[in-house]
C-alpha cells in the first residue's frame, strides 16, 4: 500500500514488508517515510489543524459517524487485513472491527457537546461585575504512536477524539502492522475528511515516531506501546501534553470463597485472548490456598483445549504471535522460570511463532514471568495466603494498569477496589475487560492519563478562560 501524506497517497522506493506471522509470507509493502516526508507531514498537519477547527462539530460528527458506518460495511475485508498481519484470530479481528467503529462512533457523539463552564469569578476576594466562562480548543497537532497488538482499534481511540476535537493527526502505525492503519484513513477520506488532517506515516518508530514526538510543530502526543519507548519519548517531548497507555502484568485475585468456573472463564480469556498480546492480559494469577487445587484441576484442561493454529480459520480460538522472536523470548523466560522452581502445568512449546497456551504453577516474585511484562500466551499462578497475602502481591509490580478480583464477599471487593494500585479493577471479573464509555489507563509505570472519547478529547484540548469585565 501507499502512505497518506499531506493529502496524498504516495509511494517511496525505499519499502518495508508486512508479513503473515503465521507463516512468515510477505502480504504486501508500505513506503519507509524520509525526514523530507517528516517535514511535509508536519507542514501539510499545521494547514489541516486550521481547516478542522474551521469545521463545526456537527460537521466532524458527520464524518466521524460516516467513517464508523464505513467500518462495519468494510467489516469482513477489514478484518481480514488485521488477522492477516497481527496474528489474531478471525473472530477478533471481525470484533477488533466493530469496537473500532463504536470508538469512532462515540468519538463523533462527543464532537457534538465540546463546551466549557461559566466560572464562579465572584467567589474571589473583591471580585465585581465579570463574567467568566471557558472554551475547550484544539491542541493543534497530535501525534498518535500505535502498537501493533489492537492495529486498528488502538488508533481509532487516537484518531476518532483527536478529529473530533478539532485537531490534525499525524499517525505513525507500528511497523508490523500498518495496512489496517492505511484502510482506516481511507475509510476516513470516503467519510468526507480533508486530505490535510491526517497524514499516515510508516516507517521505524525510532526514525520516523522519534522525529515527530520531539518536534515543536506537534502540541499533543497520544502514545500506546511499551514502557521503554513511552520513556523515550518523554524524554525528547519537550513541553507537550503528552498521554502514555504502557504496559502492565495485570493480576487476577482468587479468594477463597470465588465462584471458580467463572474464575476458569476468566482466566482462559484475559490469559489467552491475541496470544496473551494485550496490555491488560492476567498475567499473575494470584490464588489463596484454600481453593488452589480445585482451581487448577478446573483450568487446565481448558486451557489444553484451546485450538491454536491458523488465524484465519474460523475454528482457531488462538493464532501465532505478531513475531517469532516474541515467541522465543517468551519460551525463553518460561524455561528460565522452571530452572528457578517454576512447574509448566500445560503448555510450554514453541514453534515458530506459535507458542502453546502455557500454565506455570508456583512462580515466585523475582521471576521475570511474573515481574516483568510477558506479552504472551501464558499465565503464572502465584499463591497467596489470604486476602492481605493477595494484595500486598497484587501491588507489588511496577505498573499498574487493571486487575480482577474474585469473591462474594462485597467488604473484601470494596477492599480490594480500594488498596489495589491501578487504573481499572474489577469485581468478578478478569482484568481484561474494557468498554469504551470508561475512562481507560494505567497509573505507576503503566502511564499517564486517560483514553476512552470522552476523556481522551480533554486531553486533546486547551482549556482557554475567558473575562468579560465590566
Ligand atoms: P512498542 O513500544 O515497541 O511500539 C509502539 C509504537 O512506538 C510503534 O508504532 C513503534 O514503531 C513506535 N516507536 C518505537 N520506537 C519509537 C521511538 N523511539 N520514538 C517514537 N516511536 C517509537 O510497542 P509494541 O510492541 O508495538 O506494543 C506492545 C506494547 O504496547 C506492550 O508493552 C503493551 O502493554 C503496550 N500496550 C499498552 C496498551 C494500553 O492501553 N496501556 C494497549 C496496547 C498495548
Amino acid at each position: 500500500m501507499k502512505f497518506f501524506l499531506a493529502g496524498k497517497w504516495q509511494d517511496r522506493k525505499e519499502q518495508l514488508d508486512v508479513t503473515n506471522p503465521a507463516n512468515g509470507d510477505v502480504i504486501d509493502t508500505v513506503p519507509v517515510a524520509s525526514a523530507d516526508d517528516i517535514e511535509a507531514a508536519l507542514h501539510s498537519a499545521q494547514a489541516g489543524a486550521k481547516v478542522m477547527a474551521a469545521l463545526t462539530g456537527y460537521e466532524r460528527f458527520q464524518i466521524l459517524r460516516r467513517a464508523a458506518d464505513l467500518l462495519l460495511e468494510r467489516r469482513d475485508q477489514l478484518a481480514q487485513v488485521l488477522s492477516s498481519e497481527e496474528g489474531k484470530t478471525i473472530t477478533e479481528a471481525s470484533s477488533e472491527v466493530e469496537r473500532s467503529a463504536q470508538a469512532m462512533e462515540l468519538s463523533g457523539e462527543e464532537a457534538k457537546r465540546l463546551g466549557g463552564e461559566v466560572l464562579p469569578l465572584d467567589g474571589g476576594q473583591g471580585v465585581q461585575n465579570k463574567l467568566g466562562f471557558t472554551l475547550r480548543i484544539p491542541c493543534g497537532v497530535v501525534a498518535a504512536i500505535t502498537p501493533f497488538n489492537f492495529p486498528l482499534s488502538l488508533v481509532c481511540h487516537k484518531v476518532g477524539p483527536a478529529l473530533a476535537a478539532g485537531n490534525a493527526v499525524i499517525l505513525k502505525p507500528a511497523s508490523d502492522t500498518p495496512l489496517i492503519a492505511l484502510h482506516l484513513v481511507k475509510a476516513l477520506l470516503d467519510a468526507g475528511l480533508p486530505g490535510t488532517a491526517i497524514s499516515c506515516l510508516t516507517g521505524s518508530g525510532r526514525s520516523v515516531g522519534q522525529a515527530i514526538c520531539s518536534d515543536k510543530r506537534v502540541r499533543k502526543i497520544s502514545f500506546t506501546g511499551s514502557y521503554e519507548v513511552g520513556e523515550q519519548i518523554c524524554a525528547i517531548a519537550g513541553i507537550k501534553k503528552v498521554t502514555m497507555e504502557l504496559g502492565a502484568n495485570s493480576p487476577l485475585i482468587v479468594l477463597p470463597d470465588a465462584d471458580l468456573d467463572k474464575v476458569v472463564a476468566a482466566t482462559v480469556f484475559s490469559g489467552f485472548a491475541n496470544a496473551g498480546q494485550v496490555c491488560i492480559s492476567a498475567q499473575r494469577l494470584i490464588v489463596t490456598d484454600q481453593v488452589h487445587d480445585e482451581l487448577m484441576g478446573k483450568l487446565i484442561p481448558q486451557i489444553e483445549s484451546i485450538v491454536s493454529g491458523d488465524q484465519l480459520s474460523r475454528e482457531t480460538q488462538m493464532g501465532p504471535m505478531v513475531r517469532s522472536a516474541d515467541a522465543a523470548r517468551v519460551h525463553d523466560w518460561i524455561s528460565e522460570a522452571e530452572k528457578q522452581g517454576a512447574s509448566i502445568a500445560c503448555g510450554g512449546q514453541r514453534e515458530g511463532a506459535f507458542m502453546e497456551p502455557t500454565l506455570l504453577l508456583s512462580a515466585g516474585k523475582d521471576m521475570k514471568v511474573v515481574k516483568d511484562e510477558l506479552f504472551g500466551p501464558a499465565v503464572a499462578v502465584c499463591s497467596a495466603r489470604d486476602a492481605d497475602d493477595a494484595i500486598a502481591m497484587a501491588n507489588d509490580s511496577n505498573f499498574g494498569l487493571s486487575a480482577g478480583v474474585f469473591t462474594q464477599d462485597v467488604d473484601a471487593a470494596v477492599r480490594f477496589a480500594k488498596e489495589v494500585d491501578c487504573g481499572n479493577v474489577h469485581i468478578n471479573g478478569g482484568p481484561l475487560w474494557r468498554t469504551d464509555l470508561m475512562p481507560y489507563g494505567g497509573i505507576k509505570d503503566s502511564g499517564l492519563g486517560k483514553e476512552g472519547p470522552r476523556y481522551a478529547i480533554d486531553e486533546m484540548t486547551e482549556m482557554k478562560s475567558v473575562v468579560i469585565h465590566s
